[in-house]
């Protein structure tokens, strides 16, 4: 049993700073959970805190059924794999990854297996006597992994592994990783402030703002049903568009505002969201991911009172997508993200995008009507942000 618990953990910087607050979380055994957010969100104060690298201010941390916010870090049976790998220049591979065994003094014979064992998973073999400044990014990252590995520990914690390397490296390592923990079936937290990383790897994801935890929830559920603005904003590529807008009507008639023209619900946007009919005649947010736009060319039978006229302002051609960016003259919804203030123009309009099929014929400057997938629109409220269902 190695689930990692943590119950109501608060933590308040000597500086009287409160990075981290009340956060409860249950990490089940074999569970690979990552914990996202912007920078400076509390993440990686979180994850110090496991690892007994940062004092716990309150609260209770259980790892494995043992209360351990008094235990020292190297008798929590945890290993951590940091951004910068923290590899020994002067050892090869083989000693880096059999460091930690070599200090507990482990006969040689076992340090000789276990590193093996670890160079035959990670794909090292071929370089266990190299020096890391012999080696690539990826395989650096590779070893820093082995070390943690032939610790076999109770947890892996995995601080922003993948920052250094480049693009397409990080994709391919990703993948890896998350390989290696099904594999090997250790409970992994996470972090990163990458959400396509935290979508791809994790069985289920931690949403964290301000030092608060937002939602967790398996990747899919993240994304089809945000609890609020701001998890709707952060999770998904490109964002969901979001603005301020008017539902009107009554009970089984609604329809809604995209800046100054008016779009019907599908009735199954509140049959799926009962308590949608209680905002109407109210200002609310909606939310509509970029795929739920649609070019009327390919798909004519979206209604006709479920269409927008726009001008298209850019269109970028990625192969397998089109992706179409238009405005909308309606205000756009604050978020609280601080990486999505870009995204947003004037006071009184909306910078959208749509995801089109790539035999769109859309160009720059054209005026298109585009159809909306309005069942699957997503509403917040204005005050709270909360979602509403
Ligand atoms: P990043 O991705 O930029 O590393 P993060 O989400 O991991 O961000 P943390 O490093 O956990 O964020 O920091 C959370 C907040 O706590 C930040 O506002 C940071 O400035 C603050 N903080 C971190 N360490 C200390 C410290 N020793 N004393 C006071 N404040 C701190």
């Amino acid at each position: 049993m190695a689930e990692v618990v943590l119950d109501q953990i608060d933590k308040v910087y000597p500086n009287g700073f409160h990075a981290v607050h009340e956060l409860s979380l249950e990490v089940e055994d074999g569970e690979f959970l990552v914990l996202v957010g912007p920078s400076g969100c509390g993440k990686s104060t979180a994850l110090r805190m496991i690892a007994g690298l940062e004092e716990i201010t309150s609260g209770k941390l259980t790892i494995g059924g043992r209360i351990v916010n008094d235990v020292p870090p190297k008798d929590r049976d945890i290993a951590m794999v940091f951004q910068n790998y923290a590899l020994y220049p002067h050892m090869t591979v083989f000693d880096n990854i059999g460091f930690a065994l070599k200090l507990k003094k482990m006969p040689k014979d076992e340090i000789d297996t276990r590193v093996r064992e670890a160079a035959r998973i990670l794909e090292l073999e071929e370089n266990l006597e190299r020096k890391p400044g012999q080696l690539s990014g990826g395989q650096r990252q590779r070893v820093a992994m082995g070390r943690a590995i032939v610790r076999q520990p109770a947890a892996f914690l995995m601080d922003e592994p993948l920052s250094n390397l480049d693009a397409k490296l990080r994709v391919q390592m990703r993948a890896e990783i998350a390989r290696i923990q099904r594999n090997l079936g250790v409970t992994t937290i996470y972090v990163t402030h990458d959400q396509t990383e935290a979508m791809t790897m994790g069985d289920r994801v931690a949403v964290l703002k301000d030092g608060v935890l937002q939602q967790i929830d398996a990747p899919q559920t993240m994304y089809d049903r945000p609890h609020n603005l701001f998890v709707a904003a952060f999770i998904g590529s490109p964002s969901m568009n979001l603005f301020e807008s008017q539902l009107t009507g009554d009970d089984g008639n609604l329809t809604v505002d995209i800046g100054s023209q008016k779009v019907a619900l599908d009735p199954a946007s509140f049959e799926r969201r009962p308590g949608l009919r209680g905002y109407a005649g109210q200002r609310v947010i909606v939310g509509i991911r970029p795929e739920d736009i649609d070019d009327l060319e390919l798909d004519p039978t979206i209604p006709e009172d479920q269409r927008i006229r726009v001008e298209i302002e850019l269109v970028e051609a990625l192969g397998s997508e089109i992706m179409a960016h238009f405005t909308v003259d309606a205000p756009a919804a604050e978020t609280g993200d601080p990486d999505a203030v870009e995204e947003v123009g004037s006071e009184r309009e909306t910078k959208c995008v749509a995801k089109l099929d790539p035999r769109s014929r859309v160009k720059l400057r054209d005026t298109v009507e585009l159809g909306i997938h309005t069942a699957r629109l997503h509403f917040f409220d204005q005050s709270t942000g909360a979602a509403i269902w």
